[in-house]
């Protein structure tokens, strides 16, 4: 395609990028040991509901107090509810394969859930597991998390997912 007045070439191109997960970096190892960690501010009396406030994702500080959140807890075990749902038929790039999918909030059951509905996805066809059809999916049906054994420098938010934990 090059000729002498107009030479193009294809020069391979490549960057590591350093990327910190600052303060909430144990939400992500705790992926890694298939766990599910929050933050918890018990500032209650500062908060708008007077009550402890849990985020999932998890965040480092408080926006109703701005009071510095260094208390984790470990959600692994807790009761999770399917909270809203979509199912998205388009995506970007790197879940393009993915499609269609189902997009989820997640309701941490015994928690305010103002700050603590976990988007991910939920999967409805995995062996092994509860299978349900795309019309059985009920907004308050109880979900569980499994999670994608994958190194820790390449866990992401996406490995993390939930199934059914309940037939319809
Ligand atoms: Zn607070």
């Amino acid at each position: 395609m090059a000729d002498n007045n107009n030479l193009i070439v294809d020069l391979p191109y490549h960057i590591n990028y350093r990327h910190s997960y600052g303060k909430v970096s144990p939400y992500f190892v705790g992926l890694k040991n298939k766990k599910i960690l929050g933050t918890i501010c018990r500032n209650k009396e500062k908060h708008r509901s007077k009550t402890e406030l849990l985020f999932l994702p998890p965040r480092a500080d408080c926006p109703e107090c701005m009071a510095e959140i260094k208390e984790w807890v470990d959600l692994t075990d807790n009761e999770f509810r399917l909270y809203t749902y979509t199912i998205a038929y388009f995506a970007s790039e790197s879940f393009l394969n993915q499609v269609p999918y189902i997009l989820i909030n997640v309701e941490v059951v015994g928690y305010d859930t103002s700050y603590s509905k976990l988007t991910s996805t939920l999967v409805i066809n995995e062996q092994g597991e509860i299978n349900i059809k795309p019309e059985e999916i009920r907004i308050g049906m109880k979900i569980k998390p499994k999670f994608r054994d994958v190194p820790l420098e390449s866990i992401t938010a996406n490995s993390v997912y939930f199934v059914p934990a309940e037939k319809p």
